[in-house]
């Protein structure tokens, strides 16, 4: 686990929380460890960063559970029970709750074309070793399985989960924003550093439909919301792409119903906006190629930035005389 509750040992008292990375040599001997949840007593040890036998890449450090110290019965941060429960889709690595999916992660070229694409050698391998197994087919059966196993997209103990797309990982706490979703599409958007993902699980609320792309491909705006960027605050206005006419079926449902969606996505933004002084309206593009990186979600996900007014829902006013 990355984070635990530390004890005094003397004294048997609550102090707070711990982050593994904030821990050294010197600390972790001054607390006895416990599981995040209250209701549970399971007792952890730290274990620094470290380098894996022919890996190049150090490992995080991490929390450890004691073997003889079990997670209270159904405590949510039980994920070696969860693994056990689903082990054709996950599995449990370096403290962390690893979740197969195999669906488009973001719309490029090497979703697309993953033989193709810009993975490394070893990453290829790790996909073509991941063949025999499940993993989850879509964005809408990765919120059910979430939501189920944890109550909530935005559930804590979420932040020790991984998701593993074409040999590829992608730490839930970097791909979902939470409420800085606008600012990570900007910053995802603008991250010269190709070699990094910059794939996002954006929540939108996708509103109307506006002219077509050059390719003749259906275009959609989203709800705009300011986001805090390197430039000060914008104000973010996702446009979606639809490259397939099934996910045109998925945006249009949502405007219709007038629902939130969930979308995974890599976005771009045109070299042009960058370049222009204009904060208030700053659109960021989005292609769906496949529905299956397009879902539904409950409302409450939607929500402004923190510290950032929420844009005003446009309606007519019937006043009363
Ligand atoms: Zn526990």
């Amino acid at each position: 686990m990355k984070r635990v509750r530390k004890i005094d040992p003397f004294t048997g008292e609550h102090e707070g929380r711990k982050q593994s990375r904030d821990m050294t040599e010197e600390t972790r001997y001054k607390w006895d460890f416990r599981c995040l949840s209250e209701e549970c007593n399971a007792a952890f040890y730290w274990v620094r960063p470290h380098r894996k036998f022919e890996n190049t890449k150090e490992v995080d450090s991490t929390f450890r559970r004691f073997s003889k110290s079990p997670h209270q019965e159904d405590c949510r941060f039980d994920f070696e029970n969860k693994v056990s429960a689903h082990k054709n889709l996950t599995f449990f690595k370096n403290g962390q709750f690893h979740l197969r999916i195999n669906f488009p992660l973001g719309s490029s070229w090497a979703d697309q074309n993953p033989e193709k694409g810009r993975l490394t050698r070893a990453q290829k391998r790790a996909a073509e070793n991941n063949k025999g197994l499940k993993a989850v087919s879509s964005l809408s059966e990765m919120v059910h399985f979430l939501e189920r196993e944890f109550g909530s997209l935005e559930d804590e103990a979420l932040e020790n989960l991984v998701l593993d797309y074409q040999g590829r990982s992608y730490p839930w706490r970097e791909i979902f924003a939470g409420n800085r979703h606008y600012s990570k599409l900007f910053s995802a958007a603008t991250d010269e550093n190709e070699d990094e993902s910059r794939s996002v699980l954006a929540v939108l609320r996708p509103e109307k439909e506006i002219a077509g792309n050059a390719k003749g491909k259906r275009r959609f705006v989203c709800a705009m919301q300011s986001g805090q960027t390197e430039r000060g605050a914008e104000n973010i206005k996702p446009v979606i792409t639809c490259e397939t006419k099934l996910s045109v079926l998925s945006v249009e449902a949502a405007i219709r119903n007038n629902k939130t969606v969930l979308m995974a996505v890599r976005p771009f933004v045109s070299p042009t906006t960058l370049t222009l002084k204009n904060r208030q309206n700053t659109p960021v593009y989005l292609y769906a190629y496949s529905h299956n990186q397009i879902t539904e979600v409950k409302a409450e996900y939607w929500k402004a930035e923190a510290g950032q007014k929420k844009q005003p829902v446009q309606r007519l006013l019937f006043d009363s005389p």
